[in-house]
């Protein structure tokens, strides 16, 4: 595996960042996660644009021109042969004597690399859906910068992972579903309306989430973004959750509540099928 750190193609294993980096001492990072899937990546210039936008929120210098970027990320997943894969990219604020403010002098650093991905896996895991518990969010004001800031994020998964379950979904302090620690959470009501909770500070504006939406107006779904609770959630029809990696994936269960019948919904069906035919022809 190759990596790409501040200017240089490196094998994995001899690729570090430095230890005055930003994103070691402060998480003063932003990342994004893209697939690709048969040789193509999946929205990739969704995926960019979120970038700028977070980067602009710190007040951190994109590393290079945007085309520049691309290059980058095409020349890393081509030196990796990636056919099914996903590319990590990270920006951090630079590297410079550690001090909490802005450095004046620093230049970002651009770090890449990429990993084989099994595309099959998620795809059977859609099929028979995945189980999932609930946690508070206990996340920061800013969820809706994809900073590499993840602690409440790993402790959510791991309690997931300790109960069995594949994901954690979070809850605000009114009880409200935000999102999962690495996903949107949806439910489909027993009227049939598509929910997910609307953009704001809380919550990553997800690339799939916004491909969901495009693909639920195609089939003319009507969609509601609004806050809805845990138990709302829970007595839906169904319920997904979306990320780049994970696609569609329907969700069976939350904490110890079937949701339907325990098995994936109509119309989530419909949307993870729609999904995996988009990327196929991506
Ligand atoms: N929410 C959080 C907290 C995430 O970390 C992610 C992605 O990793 C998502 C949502 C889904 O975003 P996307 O669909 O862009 O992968």
């Amino acid at each position: 595996r190759i990596a790409y750190v501040n200017g240089a193609y490196l094998p994995m294993d001899t690729a570090f960042i430095h230890i005055e980096d930003r994103a070691n001492q402060f998480a003063d990072a932003v990342y994004e996660v893209v697939t690709v899937y048969n040789g193509r990546f999946i929205d990739m210039d969704a995926h960019i644009d979120r970038l700028e936008r977070s980067l602009n929120e710190l007040h951190i210098q994109m590393p290079m021109a945007r085309s520049a970027m691309m290059v980058v990320l095409a020349e890393t997943a081509r030196k990796n042969r990636a056919t099914n894969a996903i590319l990590y990219i990270q920006v951090s604020r630079g590297i410079v004597k550690r001090d909490h403010a802005f450095p004046v002098a620093a230049r970002p650093c651009l770090t890449v690399t990429c990993r084989r991905f099994d595309f099959a896996a998620v795809k059977a895991r859609a099929e028979k859906g995945i189980k999932t518990i609930t946690t508070p969010d206990i996340r920061w004001g800013r969820c809706d910068i994809k900073s590499t800031s993840l602690l409440p994020n790993v402790l959510a998964k791991q309690a997931a992972k300790e109960q069995g379950a594949a994901e954690a979904i979070m809850l605000d302090e009114a009880g409200n579903i935000t999102e999962g620690s690495s996903t949107n959470v949806w439910m489909v009501t027993k009227d049939g309306v598509l929910v997910t909770r609307s953009i704001d500070d809380n919550i990553l504006p997800g690339i799939t989430r916004a491909a969901v939406m495009t693909i639920a107006r195609d089939f003319q779904i009507k969609i509601e973004e609004r806050a809805f609770s845990l138990a709302e959630a829970q007595n839906a029809a169904e319920m997904f959750l979306t990320s780049s990696t994970n696609c569609a994936m329907p969700i069976i269960m939350v904490d110890t509540k079937k949701i339907g019948d325990g098995k994936p919904g109509s119309t989530t069906k419909r949307i993870v099928d729609a999904y995996w035919s988009m990327m196929e022809k991506a």
